[in-house]
């Protein structure tokens, strides 16, 4: 079997900046079921209308979906090798489904308390265009594109609670679970990105 890297973390701890590096390093290919489900979103699948409640409050879409839409993405041949999965599982029964589809060789949790959380994701922009994110404070845009830059429908405080409490009941969980199977290395998350990149390629060439 293939052996692929799990990108963990809470929302909003950088697992979409960092995945950009990892795959990089690696070749890998990134896998984010959250950009999957809002591809869903925007061309209107019947999947994408079903997860669309779930994502808008901050819930967790129903494990059977997203194990379909990553059982249907692992046949693809440039998953072949292994991927770099960013946002998923985010539950026992998904890491347990992966398990069946997939070798997970290293799981990066990258750890940031819940008061910076909230900071950084009401913050965040995203440019439509290329999909690179921003912050309006620690990551500001170049001006010639600022204009165009849009706020995730799930980035504000309301749903951004919901989100947390979602990974703190049924995420975090996993950490123990990898940990108990060897693989999980922990960095710090709360620094600048460039640390945690750092950090993050020491995990990976170890
Ligand atoms: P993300 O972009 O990873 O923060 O995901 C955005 C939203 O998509 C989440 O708040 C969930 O509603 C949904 N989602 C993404 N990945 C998963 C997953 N593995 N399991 C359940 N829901 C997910």
């Amino acid at each position: 079997m293939s052996q692929s890297i799990v990108l963990f973390g809470p929302p909003g701890a950088g697992k979409g900046t960092q995945a950009e590096a990892i795959v990089a390093a690696t070749g890998k290919p990134q896998v984010s079921t959250g950009d999957m489900l809002r591809a869903a979103l925007a061309a209107g699948t019947r999947l994408g209308i079903e997860a669309k409640k779930y994502m808008e409050a901050g819930e967790l879409v129903p494990d059977n979906v997203i194990v379909g839409l990553i059982e249907e993405r692992m046949t693809q041949s440039d998953a072949m090798d292994g991927v770099l999965f960013d946002g998923f599982p985010r539950t026992i029964p998904q890491a347990e489904a992966l398990a069946e589809i997939a070798e997970v060789s290293l799981v990066i949790s990258i750890e940031v308390p819940d008061d910076a959380i909230v900071e950084r994701i009401v913050g965040r922009r995203m440019d439509p265009d290329t999909g690179d994110i921003y912050h309006i404070t620690f990551k500001p845009a170049p001006s010639e594109i600022a204009g165009r830059l849009i706020q995730r429908k799930d980035d504000n405080e309301e749903a951004v609670r919901t989100r947390l409490s979602a990974y703190h009941n049924q995420t975090s969980p996993l950490a123990k679970w990898y940990s108990q199977k060897g693989v999980l290395a922990t960095v710090n998350g709360n620094q600048a990105m460039s640390d945690v990149a750092a950090e993050i390629a020491e995990v990976i060439t170890s």
